[in-house]
């Protein structure tokens, strides 16, 4: 099989040993969760539930009209015992509703899930108010709602089943697509039925290809190919950042996602592991995204995890319970999500969200911080930057507070990967002066809309 790839990129060292080969593992005695009200990329949610209601397990508990929202539900049956702000995985404090268990309710008479319904025999309509109603969004990074992503104003030629899992240390996307091919195979069926596409790729790294295998026997036997849908695997090289959208398109397609646009713009819908599984049983069991896939590793994690955890479970009872244990002498920092992509935060008292892929707990090694000297113009950034910018330029631009010349030279078309940073030999901060310059550039722009009415 030929190896695809894209331009650019690095090599972190890839860590993904410690997980790769642990069995997922369903917590089954999660007693209290907290779950923020808004986890999509998108309006804000309003809370349908107040403190002292009994909610089921599926039950909604926030939501909004507008089509860029996404209703949230109680993953766990049991007794709303506050709403209040507490800090969430992006390390901000937003409203949070707090469910504790009610441990002797019948599970039969405590859930409340959708229907189940038919994705290849109900309308496209119907197919997106499903995945809306069941709360699906992107799980791999910033909750971007799934029905306005399956529903594109252009014409939609390949799906693509991002299995790259190019952040190190993460692996649940390797153990989903282990031991659920069947249900990934599916879900990219799903997708290609309700955007129309006539061809669907499942893109696995190199680091991953004991997969292959797997998925390949999936498609063979899966009753959406016997019946003539064209599905497919495609392996491609073991380089970061090959998970990011637009990599993945130019790798499998050859195609460059235009600077400003999206994936649709070259015939393209791109999904990530989980949320096709998540598809797959909202349609299947009617049932909503109240749980996820998460790994819990790291240097100062003494038993790491792959674990498939209720929405709003807490880390710190991840550690009691022990699911997965920290080394607690040998803790720096705590991550969530990637070394590359993730967000530090204070403490284990965060909840698990619907894009939470990992936590990491990391070590002095892993978590080293060195500081930043002088850029010597050596140009590695630029090389290894594969959205084509010039990081130094742009860092210069952002330090100077020219962020107008900032988004001439591409500000906006970072997509934050954090590669330029992990090449630079004096260690500048570089994607970090691009997240925050990225949001003053978008709030002077909203300023100026807004002024302009
Ligand atoms: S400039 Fe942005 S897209 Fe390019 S390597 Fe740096 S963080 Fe990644
Ligand atoms: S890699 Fe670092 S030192 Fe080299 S040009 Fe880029 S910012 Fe400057």
């Amino acid at each position: 099989m030929a190896v695809k790839t894209f331009k650019g990129g690095a090599h972190p060292p890839e860590r993904k040993e410690r997980s790769s080969s642990i069995a997922t593992e369903r917590l089954l005695d999660v007693t209290q969760v907290v779950i923020p009200v808004n986890q999509h990329f998108g309006a804000p949610l309003q809370v349908l539930v107040k403190v002292g209601d009994q909610v089921k397990r599926g039950q909604k508990i926030a939501d909004a009209e507008g089509r860029m929202t996404v209703p949230v539900h109680a993953s766990i049956a049991g007794l709303v015992k506050k709403i209040e702000p507490r800090t969430q995985s992006n390390n901000t404090d937003g409203p949070c509703i707090v469910i504790e268990a009610s441990l002797e309710s019948n599970p039969e008479d405590s859930t409340e899930f959708l229907p189940p319904l038919d994705p290849f025999a109900c309308s496209k309509e119907e197919a997106l108010a499903r995945v809306r109603a069941a709360g699906i969004v992107g799980m791999g990074g910033a909750g971007f709602p799934t029905h306005v992503k399956l529903a594109p104003s252009k014409p939609i030629s390949v799906v693509i089943a991002n299995g790259a899992e190019c952040e190190p240390f993460l692996t649940i996307d390797e153990r989903t697509m282990v031991e659920r091919p069947e249900d990934v195979v599916e879900g990219v069926a799903i997708t290609m039925k309700i955007v129309n596409a006539p061809e669907g790729v499942i893109a696995v790294e190199e680091n991953k290809a004991h997969a292959v295998p797997l998925l390949e026997k999936a498609i063979a036997s899966s009753p959406r190919t016997r019946a003539g849908m064209k599905i497919r695997v495609e392996l491609l090289k073991t380089k970061y950042p090959q998970g990011g959208e637009k990599m993945l398109i130019t790798a499998i397609t050859g195609k460059e996602v235009p600077s400003g646009g999206l994936p649709m713009d070259v015939g393209c819908v791109v999904q990530n592991i989980g949320t096709l599984c998540a598809m797959v049983e909202a349609f299947r069991e009617g049932k909503p995204l109240i749980e996820r896939g998460l790994t819990v590793t790291g240097g100062a994690c003494k038993k790491p995890a792959n674990l498939i955890a209720p929405i709003g479970t807490l880390v710190a009872d991840i550690l009691t319970k022990g699911y997965a244990v920290a080394d607690d002498e040998a803790l720096r920092r705590v991550i969530y999500g990637g070394p590359m992509m993730g967000v530090a935060v204070p403490s284990y008292q965060i909840p698990v969200q619907k894009n939470t892929s990992g936590v990491l707990l990391m070590n002095e090694e892993e978590a080293k911080y060195y500081d930043e000297e002088t850029c010597i113009r050596c140009g590695r950034c630029m090389r290894a930057c594969s959205c084509r910018l010039s990081p130094a330029l742009l860092a210069a631009a952002v330090e100077a507070g020219d962020y107008k010349d900032a988004e001439k030279i591409g500000l906006l078309d970072c997509i934050e990967c954090g590669t330029c940073s992990f090449v630079c030999p004096a260690h500048r901060q570089l994607v970090q002066r691009f997240r925050v310059g990225k949001q003053i550039l978008r709030a002077m722009k909203q300023k100026e809309a807004q002024n302009a009415r």
